[in-house]
């Protein structure tokens, strides 16, 4: 027998696999269930135990990690009859990724049925899973993840508690993703404008990168006097940020390339010059967007 705790993984897209990948290489016994049967070959053929059914699966093992495409697809695993009785007294981790306000919403639903519930957001692609790279943040009731703390050790990287408030990992996974999805549909927008003048993705990308490291810095610098309410930048007023959004639209237009995502950001710099801030820096944004 293994000294380890069981777990139980439900949900083996890429990133369930890699979790329960992560737990059976860390030696502890591993149940899996997917909707769709035929997913598991490799881990079964590891020594992981396949489930008939989702109440099977989570009466295995005191904790079970949920990782489906959303919150609807986990209701509709989890809140039915039999699974939600063999889930009373047992732990739920859940890491799909939905809104804070279905966290919240789940707790309450698992508070009602008896079942330990923690909500957590995966921040690195599945490879990552099980190494020194992984990044994942949790929330919920303090002492139910220092219970299963070690057992998710298992999962790697940089692993950080935010606290009781059971939405603070989905309100982090939801700013965090604001970040990387209108970044990376910023690059999908360079690459089509690149390629408009000869210029290859192979080409761009080194300088590309060179952008990127650009933003750490930035997002350093600037937090503390976010937080105050001061948006002064010397250096890069918003005035000038907006003239050379507005060099990137009239150049992919004239390209026949859609320039809306890049129209709404100058759309939004405007606003702020309008309003009189000019002189300030480009995330005087925020401010307009949600005013403090
Ligand atoms: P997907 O987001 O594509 O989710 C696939 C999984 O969801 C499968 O197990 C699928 O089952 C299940 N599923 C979908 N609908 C239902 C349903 N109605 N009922 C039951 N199960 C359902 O794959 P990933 O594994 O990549 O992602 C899982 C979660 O992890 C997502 O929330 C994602 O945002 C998050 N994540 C993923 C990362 C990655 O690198 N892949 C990185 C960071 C976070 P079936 O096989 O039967 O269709």
């Amino acid at each position: 027998m293994s000294e380890r705790n069981a777990v139980t993984v439900i949900g083996l897209g890429p990133m369930g696999r890699a979790l329960a990948s992560a737990f059976l290489g860390a030696g502890h016994p591993t149940t899996v269930w997917n909707r769709t049967p035929g997913k598991d070959e490799d881990l079964v053929a590891r020594g992981a135990m396949r489930a008939g059914s989702p109440e099977e699966a989570v009466a295995a093992s005191p904790l079970t990690v949920v990782c489906v495409v959303n919150y609807d697809a986990s209701d509709a695993v989890l809140r039915r009859g039999p699974v939600a009785a063999a889930l009373e007294g047992r732990t739920v981790v859940n890491l799909s990724a939905d809104t804070p306000d279905r966290a919240r919403e789940s707790a309450a639903w698992a508070a009602g049925h008896g079942i330990g519930y923690l909500d957590g957001a995966i921040m690195t692609p599945a490879p990552t899973i099980g190494t020194a790279d992984a990044v994942l943040l949790h929330s919920g009731p303090e002492g139910l993840h220092q219970a299963h703390r070690e057992t998710l050790e298992a999962l790697g990287g940089r692993q950080t508690y935010l606290g009781e408030e059971i939405g603070r990992a989905a309100a982090y996974d939801i700013a965090l993703l604001d970040i990387f999805w209108t970044a990376m549909t910023g690059y999908a927008h360079a690459l089509a404008v690149a390629r408009a003048e000869g210029i290859t993705a192979q080409e761009l990308a080194p300088f590309a990168g060179g952008i990127a490291t650009i933003m750490p810095p930035l997002f350093e610098k600037s937090a503390a006097l976010v937080d105050k309410g001061d948006y002064t930048d010397e250096i890069n007023p918003i005035t000038s940020a907006a003239s050379t959004m507005a060099h990137i639209v009239h150049h992919s237009e004239a390209h026949g390339i859609d320039a809306s995502v890049m129209r709404a950001a100058e759309g939004l710099a405007r606003r702020v010059i309008g309003a009189g801030h000019g002189a300030d820096g480009l995330l005087r944004i925020t401010e307009l967007l949600n005013p403090r």
